[in-house]
């Protein structure tokens, strides 16, 4: 059996490991000269940048086990979620957990925070609409075993808040959390998403302590006699309901097993003869834009401790947050100094994704020393990078699908198995674990 997989991120890398410890012959094109697609860290001067996934949640076990299989579950490091909030011209911070440990070691903080006005009394009491929904449902809004939140796939996050809470909820508290989650707007992903991604955040975040992109990187040492980089795959061959291969160059590579691992609007562009049974599930799936703005600075920004600044969309900022990625661990910044993460979004990402670099970074200042009126005109240095397709929003309907197609019309095509975020709910964690359910149903179908 010979098989190809599109696409060195880990959703594609996940796939060829699984296929190789198999012994299955394989061989990876990727378009860039590095591996991890989405998830990949840089270092520069001391510093260590995770320009796309910022961290994984707890229940990632995919990546987990992978990691422990690759030598670096000991590097893993958690960091606690302190977040602050606009409070009357000053900001106000709580740590997001449901760890009753931390819930009773911050107690006084979040009693601070609720006697403040960054979630006025309104919101809290109509919090009370939508927290027993989310308590009850806590165990269906699984990344990858979802079918049980599919009833929550039929409006969006937004509706789905304004509904059960109110306008105040939604614009002070869920607006800005789904927002620095998905770099897009609560209106444009269904309730099942919004809520799956709420309750698993605040379970705990890590990365690892050399960078996120520690995981792929390793992934793509251990298979790299299978990886060919600077390769763009043009096209998928399909003849008569089964794969042929590739095209790369004009030239045809031949395949009894193709794994494109890449996004949904890449594969639609690349796989012409697909069944509408596919095609249609794939044109539903939509993607925020980011123009990631990372800066590198000589002194703390952020007051002690802090992980992120909350800027709800009332405040009319370029970002739907910021993050101060050096409480990660001590590796991500020199002493001393810190990394500021700019997480543009919405209609302001397409706008600053087209503009060049001085002006972005000239933007971004300006919108930082708005909150932090502190932030030095000029920076250490910026590194800027473009996400057109950034993360997949599972809008209405998106979820069911894709539940739809993998239980009803997964091997329409003969030797063809997707890969990728949006075959669950979307994160670093479906992509993986649709790597490796795309091996596993190749292996399958060899047997
Ligand atoms: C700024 C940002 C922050 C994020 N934060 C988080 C987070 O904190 N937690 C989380 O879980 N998720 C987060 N995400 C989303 C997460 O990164 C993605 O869901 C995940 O990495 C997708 O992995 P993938 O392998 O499916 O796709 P990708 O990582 O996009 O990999 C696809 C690969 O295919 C290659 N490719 C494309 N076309 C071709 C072609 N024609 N030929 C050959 N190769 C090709 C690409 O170069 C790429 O390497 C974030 C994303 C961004 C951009």
């Amino acid at each position: 059996m010979k098989a190809i997989v599109i696409g060195a991120g880990i959703a594609g890398l996940t796939a060829v490991h699984t296929l190789r410890k198999a012994g299955v012959d394989v061989v990876c094109f990727e378009r860039d000269d590095v591996p991890g697609g989405r998830v990949i860290s840089t270092k520069r001067d001391g510093f260590i940048f995770d320009v796309g996934a910022q961290f994984f949640f707890k229940n990632y076990k995919t990546c987990y086990s992978l990691a422990d299989e690759l030598g670096i579950g000991q590097e893993r490091c958690r960091w606690a979620f302190r977040v602050g909030f606009p409070d009357n011209g000053g900001w106000r911070a709580m740590v997001a957990t449901t760890n009753p440990l931390e819930i009773m070691q911050n107690l006084p903080e979040l009693m601070h925070f609720l006697k403040g006005k960054s979630i006025p009394f309104k919101a809290q009491v109509q919090a009370a609409g939508v927290v027993p929904t989310i308590a009850r449902r806590y165990f269906d809004l699984d990344f990858i075993d979802f079918e049980r939140s599919l009833d929550l796939d039929n409006e969006s996050f937004a509706d789905f808040v304004l509904r059960l809470g109110g306008k105040e909820l939604l614009e002070y508290a869920f607006q800005s959390i789904a927002s620095t989650m998905t770099l897009e707007q609560p209106e444009k992903m269904s309730a099942a998403y919004g809520l799956g991604l709420l309750v698993n955040m605040i379970g705990g975040l890590s990365t690892y302590r050399h960078g996120i992109g520690t995981i792929t990187e390793r992934l793509a040492e251990r298979n790299a006699a299978s990886i060919q980089y600077n390769t763009k795959v043009d096209k998928i061959v399909i003849e008569n309901g089964k794969v042929k291969g590739v095209e790369i160059k004009g030239a045809l590579v031949e395949a009894d097993i193709v794994i494109p691992a890449i996004t949904a609007t890449r594969l639609l562009k690349m796989a012409a003869g697909l069944p509408d049974t596919i095609r249609k599930p794939l044109e539903m799936v939509t993607y925020s834009a980011c123009c990631h703005v990372i800066f590198a600075l000589p002194g703390a920004l952020l007051p002690e401790g802090w992980y992120a600044l909350s800027t709800p969309r009332m405040l009319n900022s370029l970002c739907s947050g910021y993050t101060n990625n050096a409480v990660k661990s001590p590796f991500y910044a020199p002493s001393k100094c810190t990394q500021i993460s700019c997480f543009t979004y919405d209609h302001h990402a397409h706008e600053l994704n087209e503009k060049p670099d001085e002006e972005v970074k000239r933007a971004l200042v300006k919108d930082l020393q708005r909150f932090m009126p502190h932030m030095p005109e000029e920076p250490l240095f910026t590194e800027i990078r473009r996400w057109k397709e950034a993360v997949c929003l599972a809008p209405v309907g998106m979820l069911s699908a894709m539940a739809r197609m993998k239980r009803q019309n997964y091997q329409d095509v003969k030797g063809l198995f997707l890969a990728g975020e949006y075959l669950n709910m979307p994160s670093v964690e479906s992509a993986a674990a649709s790597g490796q359910a795309a091996a596993q149903a190749a292996l399958r179908a060899r047997s």
